[in-house]
C-alpha cells in the first residue's frame, strides 16, 4: 500500500477499539463530535502525502531507502543531518499548510528511532529485528502511530517499585513462549484514541529491582485489554467565532489503560533491561524535544503575526515601545528556528542513526517553555484589553448593532473595522482562550517538564571545561590545560 488515502485511514478505525470520551463509550470515532476532529486533523496528514504536485508532496514523502517506494517521510530512519533537516521541514511545512499539530506519526517514529539506537546498544539482534519488522509494517500500511512515554506515576517521590500498588508504572506481569502480559496506565497521550499502533517506551530509568518495568512494545489500538479514556476537546467552530471556513484541528489526548495485554514477542523491543531503561528514554526525549521545536516554529510565528498585525490595526506599529517588544517576540522565534536548525546540523551518531543534538534540543526546549508565557504577555500587551472582551460574530452579523460595531471598533483608517475584529478573534484565540490555557500548560509540560531539560543540559554541558577556564583565568592552574 505505501501511502493511504484519508478515507483508508479512516475505515481503519472502525476495528473495534474501546474509546470513551465524556464518560460515554464511542462507536464510531470518526463520527464523534469531538473525536472527529482528532481523526480529521490527522486525516489532514494523509492529504499531504497525496498532493498532486510532486514539489510539495515529496516533502511529505520518501523513497523507502530499499525498495524504492514512496513511504511517509516520517517512516524515514535519519542516518545524517540531510534527513534531520528534511524532519523539520516536513513538520514545520505541514503546519504552515494545515494548522494543528504534526500529524500523528511524529511521536511514536520518535519512540522508535529511540528503539532502534537502544537495541543497538544493546546488541540484541532480536530486538533490531522486530523493530526493523515493525518499521516496515509501519511502511507498508501507512500507520498512525502513537507514543506511550508517560505512566501515571502515582506519588512522584517513590520509585515504581516502592508505590502504593504495582501498576502506576506500566509493567510486566506474566510471560510465556509466546509473548508478554502487561498492566498499567499511560496519560496524556496525543492522538492515542485515532492510531492505529501504540508505541511504548519506559518514562525513566529503571533500576535492578524494576527490571519488570524496564518496557518497550508496539500494539495495535484495538487489542483486547487495551481503554482509550480521552480528554473533552472542543467542538466545531460555533457560529460565535469568525473562522467558520477554517477546520477546527486539535489532537485529543487519553489515558490508555492496559488490563492485562497481550503482546507477543515479536512485537517487544526491550523487556527486563533495566540497564538501558535510561539511555531508552533519554534517546527518545531527544527525538521528541527535536519533533517539538520544530512544530513550535510555525505555532509561535502565527502568535508573533498576531502581535505585528494588532500593533498596526491599533495604529501603534511605529512606536517605540512597540518596536521594542516586537524585538523581543522577534527574538523568541528566531532564537527557537536557530536552535531547531542548529539540532538537526550537529547530530550525535549512534551506529548509523542520526540522534538531534541533545544538548541543543534541550536549550531549546527549555527555551521555548521557559519563555512562553512572557512571549504570550508580549502580544497579550500589544492587542490590548479588547482581546478579553470582543463582540462575536454574531454581534457583527445583527443588523440592530452592526453599525455601532463598524463606527466605534475601527483602528487605523488603513484597514477596516471587520479585519481587525477578525485580528482581534484570531490573536484572542491564541492568547486569552480556553485553548489558550491549554496551550500554555502543554508547553510547560508536553515534551517533559523544564527540569528534565535542565538534567539533559546538566549532562550534556562540558561543565568541566568551564571551571579549568575559570581556574586557569584565575592562574591555579595553567591556561589552556584541562580540569
Ligand atoms: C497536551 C499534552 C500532550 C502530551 N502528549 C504526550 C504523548 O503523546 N505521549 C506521552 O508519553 N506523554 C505526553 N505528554 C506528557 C508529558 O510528557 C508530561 O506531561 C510531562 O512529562 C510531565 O509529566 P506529568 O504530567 O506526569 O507531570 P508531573 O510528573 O506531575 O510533574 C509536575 C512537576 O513535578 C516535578 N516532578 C515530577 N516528578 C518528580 C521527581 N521525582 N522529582 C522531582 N520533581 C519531580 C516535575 O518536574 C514538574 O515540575 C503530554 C502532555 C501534555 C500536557
Amino acid at each position: 500500500m505505501g501511502i493511504r488515502t484519508v478515507e483508508q485511514y479512516k475505515e481503519s478505525l472502525r476495528d473495534g477499539r474501546r474509546v470513551y470520551i465524556r464518560g460515554e463509550k464511542v462507536g464510531d470515532i470518526t463520527k464523534h463530535p469531538i473525536l472527529g476532529i482528532t481523526c480529521d486533523t490527522i486525516a489532514a496528514g494523509y492529504e499531504l502525502t497525496s498532493l498532486p504536485d510532486p514539489a510539495l508532496r515529496d516533502i511529505f514523502v520518501a523513497p523507502h531507502p530499499k525498495t524504492g517506494e514512496p513511504v511517509n517521510r516520517y517512516f524515514i530512519t535519519p542516518r545524517n543531518k540531510e534527513d534531520l533537516m528534511n524532519r523539520t521541514k516536513m513538520i514545520q511545512r505541514s503546519i504552515e499548510m494545515i494548522g494543528g499539530l504534526p500529524f500523528g506519526k511524529d511521536i511514536g517514529t520518535d519512540c522508535l528511532n529511540a528503539a532502534f539506537v537502544v537495541a543497538g546498544q544493546m546488541g540484541k539482534k532480536q530486538y533490531q529485528d522486530n523493530a526493523l519488522n515493525f518499521l516496515e509494517h509501519l511502511r507498508k500500511n501507512d500507520l498512525h502511530t502513537c507514543g506511550a512515554v508517560t505512566c501515571v506515576k502515582g506519588d512522584r517521590g517513590k520509585e515504581p517499585s516502592k508505590q502504593k500498588h504495582p501498576d502506576y508504572y506500566l509493567h510486566v506481569v506474566d510471560k510465556n513462549k509466546d509473548g508478554i502480559v502487561v498492566k498499567g496506565a499511560k496519560i496524556h497521550i496525543t492522538s492515542a484514541p485515532a492510531a492505529n499502533e501504540i508505541i511504548v517506551v519506559p518514562t525513566r530509568q529503571m533500576r535492578e529491582d524494576e527490571a519488570d518495568y524496564a518496557l518497550s512494545f508496539a500494539i495495535p489500538a484495538n487489542t483486547p485489554g487495551i481503554t482509550f479514556i480521552c480528554r473533552s476537546g472542543r467542538g466545531k467552530w460555533s457560529d460565535h467565532e469568525f473562522h467558520a471556513d477554517r477546520p477546527v484541528r486539535e489532537l485529543t489526548e487519553a489515558m490508555i489503560v492496559f488490563d492485562n495485554v497481550f503482546v507477543p514477542w515479536e512485537r517487544v523491543f526491550m523487556c527486563g533491561e533495566w540497564q538501558f531503561s535510561m539511555l531508552l528514554a533519554y534517546t527518545f526525549a531527544t527525538f521528541h524535544r527535536f519533533t517539538a521545536i520544530s512544530y513550535k516554529v510555525p505555532a509561535v510565528e502565527v502568535m508573533a503575526g498576531c502581535a505585528v498585525a494588532m500593533a498596526k490595526y491599533n495604529g501603534l506599529y511605529k512606536v517605540s515601545h512597540i518596536q521594542d517588544k516586537l524585538a523581543d517576540i522577534a527574538a523568541y522565534v528566531e532564537t527557537l528556528r536557530a536552535l531547531a536548525n542548529a539540532a538537526a546540523q550537529d547530530p550525535v551518531m549512534y551506529g548509523d542513526i542520526a540522534v538531534p543534538n541533545p544538548l541543543i534540543c534541550n536549550m531549546a526546549k527549555l527555551h521555548f517553555a521557559s519563555k512562553y508565557h512572557n512571549f504570550l504577555e508580549l502580544v497579550q500587551d500589544i492587542g490590548g484589553g479588547i482581546l478579553a472582551t470582543a463582540p462575536d460574530k454574531k454581534d457583527w452579523e445583527n443588523p440592530d448593532i452592526h453599525d455601532y460595531l463598524d463606527h466605534y471598533l475601527g483602528g487605523s483608517e488603513k484597514y477596516s473595522t471587520l479585519d481587525r475584529l477578525m485580528m482581534i478573534h484570531e490573536t484572542m484565540r491564541h492568547v486569552c482562550s480556553h485553548e489558550s490555557a491549554f496551550h500554555e500548560v502543554t508547553t510547560v509540560h508536553a515534551e517533559g517538564s523544564m527540569a528534565a531539560q535542565k538534567m539533559m543540559i546538566l549532562a550534556e554541558s562540558p561543565l568541566k571545561r568551564y571551571e579549568a577556564m575559570a581556574m586557569g583565568a584565575a592562574g591555579i592552574i595553567p591556561r589552556g590545560s584541562k580540569a
